[in-house]
């Protein structure tokens, strides 16, 4: 079938692809891949024949032009199949602009789902999943971070973010000071590899456990929301402001 495919490859084990990936891989007329290296690795590890298939190099830095290649090619009918360099496209990954496109022009995206470390983490980070807020990479400067991080603070869903190894001791001690250090939360590491591990804790503990230490390796953070029983109360204030506001406007028009 033509059209663009989103492939979503391991985020560590490579036997964490699905088969249907499988199928998209060894049959669309065009690869492109964030790293192509590491797709024709993931490929031959699965004994997925490349042949005379043109593999396309598609990242963040060539997009632009890489893309009308790719477009091109949709609109003559072919399928394209985008892996980015692991996990899920577009999450935290390049494809967006890709996937954009083709739907501007009219033509079909589809996904393959699979593995992403948002979904991975948030399985087994024990903590609440009925509402997420994903927020990939906070930005790097502290001032920043803590700003990021302050918006976040009265959000009422578990909170997701992305963090290299260097990082983390930081990240962890502004989340501690402005969220709040007795929030519950997980660090997750290296997910689905041989030196796989998740520390649970509040965000003190955690901030402790890694305050200069860095560990190795990919990680997720996941923080539980701000304590009920505050945002509770705040929602019951802000409700009797809104009554009393409205309450206040009717009288006011009555006159
Ligand atoms: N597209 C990917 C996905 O679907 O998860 C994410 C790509 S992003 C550039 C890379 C970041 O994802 C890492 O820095 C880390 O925060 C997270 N990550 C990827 N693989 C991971 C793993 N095996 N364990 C923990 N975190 C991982």
């Amino acid at each position: 079938e033509p059209g663009l495919y989103l492939v979503a490859t391991p985020i560590g084990n490579a036997r964490d692809i699905t088969l249907r990936a499988l199928d998209i891989l060894a049959s669309a007329d065009v690869l492109a891949a964030e790293d192509t290296r590491s797709l024709r690795r993931l490929m031959d590890i699965h004994g997925v024949a490349l042949d005379e298939r043109p593999l396309v190099a598609y990242h963040d830095h060539n997009g632009e032009k890489a893309r009308p290649r790719l477009i091109a090619a949709l609109e003559a009918g072919q399928s394209v199949a985008y892996a980015s360099e692991a996990g899920t496209p577009l999450i935290a990954d390049p494809g967006f602009d890709l996937a954009r496109a083709a739907l501007d022009g009219g033509l079909a995206v589809t996904s393959a789902p699979g593995p992403t470390a948002l979904a991975a983490a948030l399985s087994i980070a024990a903590l609440p999943t009925d509402r997420v807020l994903f927020n990939g990479f906070l930005p790097n400067a502290k001032a920043a971070r803590r700003k990021a991080l302050g918006e976040l603070a009265a959000v009422p869903a578990t909170l997701v973010f992305y963090e290299s190894p260097k990082r983390l001791g930081a990240m962890l001690a502004d989340a501690a000071e402005v969220l709040g250090g007795d929030r519950a939360a997980a660090v997750c590491r290296e997910l689905t590899k041989k030196f796989e591990e998740s520390v649970r804790g509040t965000l003190s503990e955690l901030s402790a456990v890694y305050d200069g230490a860095p560990p190795k390796g990919e990680i997720v953070v996941v923080i539980d929301r701000a304590d009920a029983g505050v945002s509770a109360v705040d929602d019951l204030e802000a409700a009797l402001r809104d009554a009393l506001q409205t309450m206040s406007v009717r009288d006011a028009a009555d006159v």
